[in-house]
């Protein structure tokens, strides 16, 4: 029987790696598209012998095509640490708004059903805790996340008027900090921050005080949630993330302790707009989609370190590895 096809955006990024193995898991052809700024193709380099597998190597920015019929779209291109945004603004802006537009455009002619991924960004330094998904944020457009966030807030808006106006199948995921084997190593996000650090013998940097919160999702418990959320028939927003709140400062704590070496605390300055604390309300998911996240924190963390501790020594100290790109 034929397989029915999807098409994932970013699939060779830490997230949609994983899409591309669910779904072929699941029995679908998956179309991997990717330019490979922040992508990795050591990612999805266990998928390219496969006949379920092709791979463009394509900015969505620009014109989309993919011939024959697709079923759905995951569109999940995008960098997405802070210190990625600051480095390539103008793509980060382009990829959440042109892209997405361009996706949507795609899903119209194929008549696919598309799946963005946005953010718990879009709530911004949040003023309600925890964030809801009728709170609609505080997002200073001009600082340095705005380009993200502001980015994310079109892709959601242009995604909901597609479903309102063309009546086109949309679903919208508010993904809260998420964690596990394929972060980028040195993306700047705190988790890979910490481990590599760790492994290098470094001390480990928390930025200013570390009493902000985040609230982190093991990837497999993210990736069921996706697949719910596809499938499901709300075209609304529903965030997905783990609710377990905890302190950076502490966080360093729980990473000293699991890599069992003897690093400091060393403290740096709190980037611009980092946001006071982070976690989600997933009533919703649970409501809707019967969804909660089933890993534990120390669990998902055994196993994320498992995979950086098993990486060629090399990579730990390879600069984060984007292309020149002028946007
Ligand atoms: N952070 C830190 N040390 C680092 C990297 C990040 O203390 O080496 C902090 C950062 O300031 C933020 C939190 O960890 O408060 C999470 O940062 P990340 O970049 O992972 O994600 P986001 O801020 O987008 O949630």
């Amino acid at each position: 029987m034929k397989k029915e096809r999807v098409l994932i955006t970013g699939a060779a990024g830490f997230l949609g790696s994983h899409l591309c193995d669910r779904f072929i898991k699941e029995g679908y052809h998956v179309i991997g598209m990717d330019n490979l700024i922040t992508g990795d193709l050591r990612n999805i380099e266990h998928l390219f012998h496969l006949k379920e597998f092709e791979f463009y190597n394509h900015d969505v920015s620009t014109f989309v095509h993919v011939p024959g019929e697709i079923k759905y779209i995951l569109h999940f291109a995008s960098p997405a640490s802070p210190i990625d945004y600051l480095k390539i603004p103008i793509q980060t802006l382009k990829v959440g708004s042109l892209g997405t537009h361009n996706l949507l455009g795609l899903a119209m002619a194929k008549k696919a059903r598309i799946l963005v991924a946005s953010t718990s960004e879009v709530y911004g330094d949040p003023t309600v805790h925890p964030q809801t998904e009728d709170y609609w944020g505080n997002v200073n457009p001009v600082g340095p996340r705005g380009v993200y966030d502001e980015a994310k807030r079109f892709q959601e808006a242009i995604t909901m008027a597609y479903h309102t106006y063309h009546g086109l199948e949309t679903r919208i995921i508010r993904i809260f900090n998420t964690y596990g084997p394929r972060m980028r190593l040195n993306d700047g996000r705190v988790l890979p921050a910490f481990m590599g650090q760790a492994l290098r013998g470094e001390d480990l940097t928390v930025f200013g005080d570390g009493s902000q919160t985040r609230s982190f999702c093991y990837v497999d418990d993210l990736v069921e949630g996706i697949y719910r959320l596809l499938l499901s028939d709300c075209a609304d927003p529903v965030n997905i993330g783990n609710p377990s709140e905890i302190t950076i400062a502490q966080f360093a704590e729980e990473i000293i302790k699991l890599t069992g070496t003897d690093q400091k605390v060393i403290y740096h300055p709190l980037p611009t707009d980092d946001p006071k604390q982070r976690q989600p309300n997933i009533t919703k998911a649970q409501e809707i989609l019967g969804w909660e996240p089933k890993v534990e924190r120390a669990e998902g963390l055994k196993i994320t370190w498992d995979y950086f501790k098993a990486l060629p020594k090399e990579r730990l100290y390879e600069d984060s590895h984007h292309r020149e790109f002028k946007g």
